[in-house]
């Protein structure tokens, strides 16, 4: 990652001038599927890899925006009034999603920016590009517009956004990963509580990430269908997610259950089970 050469590639597109460097790391997640909606753990680590922004406050409301990832789309220019998502805005409508969700947290942003981006995860692989575009935005609006705010406030502000602006229903783990993500540690995060806990990784291991190369399509519409079934599952031992129910409380009504939601609860309270037990394994 040469950053000089991206440097000169915002100077190249915004009228010679330069701008300050940010990066924030993509993430891959070790173990805890399924678990983060129902109020459980799950144990990521940041990426060697991620999203790196040249950014320079303007001094108008002029957006201006430029990733070498999409160079066929050029600059794409917007304003930061009346920020809303926009089809032709393509993947400037998640920084602007980002700016939109700082003015709903009371940090009105009212002064424009020129950004370009360059980013080294693959777009879409699941390594959750999106969100490292989230929290470099959210550093950049820190550092150049002074807002005070937390990393784990980036985080939300980020999840925020996705949800409300860019219209995907995520959870709050890649975000706070990217964020929160430490040099050679795991990350056990409890999704109900937002504590973490840095889990040094033994020396010498590599986390290797394979490309199954299988194409991820629309899984929306099953991931929700997923999502109601844990939250039937929580109804029935009236809990308020299954994070709260026991294997034991499980186990005794399991043949109770319509067997697919018993398959998902069960899922749920193993998974979350074996992601604690696994950042105990690792730490020892
Ligand atoms: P994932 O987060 O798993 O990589 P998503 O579909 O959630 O996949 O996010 C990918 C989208 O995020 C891209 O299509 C693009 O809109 C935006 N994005 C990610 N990285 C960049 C980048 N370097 N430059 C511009 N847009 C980016
Ligand atoms: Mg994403």
């Amino acid at each position: 990652m040469d950053i000089e050469y991206v440097r000169s590639r915002f100077i190249k597109h915004f009228d010679g001038t330069t701008g300050s460097v940010y990066a924030s790391p993509g993430r891959i997640n070790l173990i805890g599927e399924h678990t983060d909606y129902n109020g459980g753990h799950v144990f990521p680590c940041a990426l060697t890899i991620g999203t790196y922004g040249v950014a320079r406050r303007r001094e108008d409301k002029k957006l201006r925006f430029y990733s070498m990832n999409f160079e066929q789309l050029g600059v794409i220019e917007s304003s930061v009034e009346g920020l809303k998502p926009e089809k032709e805005a393509d993947w400037t409508n998640y920084p602007k999603g980002v700016m939109w969700a700082f003015g709903e947290k009371g940090m009105e942003v009212t002064n424009g920016m020129d950004l370009l981006l360059f980013g080294n995860i693959p777009n879409g692989s699941g390594l959750s590009s999106s969100a490292s575009v989230e929290i470099l935005t959210g550093y950049i609006l820190r550092d150049q517009y002074g807002f005070e705010v937390s990393n784990q406030d980036l985080a939300l502000i980020g999840q925020f956004s996705e949800n409300k602006f860019n219209g995907v229903n995520c959870g709050i783990m890649d975000q706070l990963i990217s964020a929160l993500g430490k040099k050679d540690h795991a990350l056990l995060i409890d999704c109900r509580t937002l504590g973490t806990k840095a889990v040094s990784m033994p020396e010498g291991v590599a986390v290797v990430i394979i490309n199954s190369n299988f194409k991820r399509t629309l899984v929306g519409s099953e991931y929700n269908t997923r999502r109601e079934q844990c939250e039937t599952g929580a109804r029935f031992f009236q809990q308020p997610a299954l994070r709260d129910v026991s294997l034991e409380a499980f186990n005794a009504v399991a043949h109770e259950l319509d067997p697919i939601v018993a398959k998902r609860v069960r899922h749920v309270i193993t998974e979350n089970a074996r992601t604690v037990e696994a950042a105990q394994a690792l730490e020892k």
